[in-house]
């Protein structure tokens, strides 16, 4: 199929691939560039993660298809995706490769984009917000605070049996890190749990889960690096979740007490519009004034 903007010479192809971060899955905070590419997209190849508000802004002449991508349901392997993509590419001009969070953290962007340049296709790439840092904030955990942790790191749980890389040195982030943010670690945490005590890690040490952060579902447990798993066992605790470890795991009390509200387009309280957002103070540099008038 030729699409009105593909200029297509020989076998080159011409379309461009964007590699947008869909964020944790509030629409709220999607950014406004990936929001307008959304809109202007022929096609879009999605992860399983990607939250069904922010696909319901992909315009309708779009061609929508999943890349699928969650542990034990891999409906297109790494290859196939690259190879699905360079073919789009040569059949469309704006081709979107739509990933949860950001497309560089543990998303495999840099992969994916470094195959497509070697390909010769011309790709950017729009950052989310990480679920690392949204998911906690949502639950009212701040992943760094002036007197609580200085350091944060945010660590893969996936490859704990070494499969593409080195294994992770969980001693040297016990050791090194006040916050340690993990992703894909729900399956493995029994065994990061050790691996964390044994480099040097109190086993009173807070520790919360949180599945689903930011969107409406969103579910927490809190516990302590004794207690977790069988906190996680007696509750049936599932992934996808981020895990934090550390003491601002604490400040949860107090400031989950002013949660934030999910936005939900469904319901017509869309992320542009002008209800959901505080009131602007004054006239001089109202956004949402500029808008009316047209100037933005
Ligand atoms: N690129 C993504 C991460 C992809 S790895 C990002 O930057 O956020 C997938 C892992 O991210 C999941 O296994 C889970 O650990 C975490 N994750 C992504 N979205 C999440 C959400 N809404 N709530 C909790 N964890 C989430």
């Amino acid at each position: 199929m030729t699409n009105a903007h593909a200029h297509i010479e020989g076998n080159r192809p011409l379309g461009k691939v964007y590699l947008v971060g869909a964020g944790p899955g509030d629409p709220g905070l999607f950014t406004l560039k990936g929001k307008a590419l959304l809109e202007v997209a022929d096609v879009v190849v999605y992860d399983a993660l990607v939250s069904p508000p922010i696909l319901s802004m992909v315009n309708p002449h779009a061609r929508l298809l999943s890349a699928g991508k969650r542990r034990g349901y891999h409906s297109l392997s790494q290859p196939e995706i690259t190879q699905l993509l360079h073919e789009l590419a040569q059949q469309h001009a704006i081709v979107v490769r739509l990933k949860g969070g950001d497309p560089f953290v543990f998303g495999r962007g840099g992969e994916e984009m470094a195959d497509l340049i070697e390909a010769g296709i011309d790709v950017e790439v729009v950052p989310g917000i990480t679920a690392g840092v949204a998911v906690p904030a949502y639950a009212g955990i701040p992943v760094t605070h002036r007197s609580l942790s200085s350091s944060v790191t945010f660590v893969t749980g996936h490859e704990a049996a070494g499969k593409y890389r080195p294994e992770v040195d969980w001693r040297a982030i016990a050791q090194g890190s006040e916050t340690i943010v993990i992703y894909m670690g729900v399956h493995n945490l029994p065994n990061i749990v050790k691996a964390l005590t044994d480099g040097g890690l109190s086993s009173e040490t807070p520790v919360a889960l949180i599945r689903w952060g930011t969107r409406p579902e969103q579910d927490e447990l809190i516990a302590t690096l004794a207690t977790i798993e069988a906190e996680m066992r007696a509750t049936g605790f599932a992934a996808p979740a981020i895990a934090v470890i550390g003491a601002v795991v604490n400040m949860r009390p107090l400031l989950a007490a002013c949660r934030p509200a999910v936005a939900d387009i469904k319901s017509g309280a869309g992320i542009a519009d002008p209800k959901i957002l505080p009131s602007p103070p004054t006239t001089i540099g109202n956004p949402l004034a500029r808008m009316d008038s047209g100037i933005v």
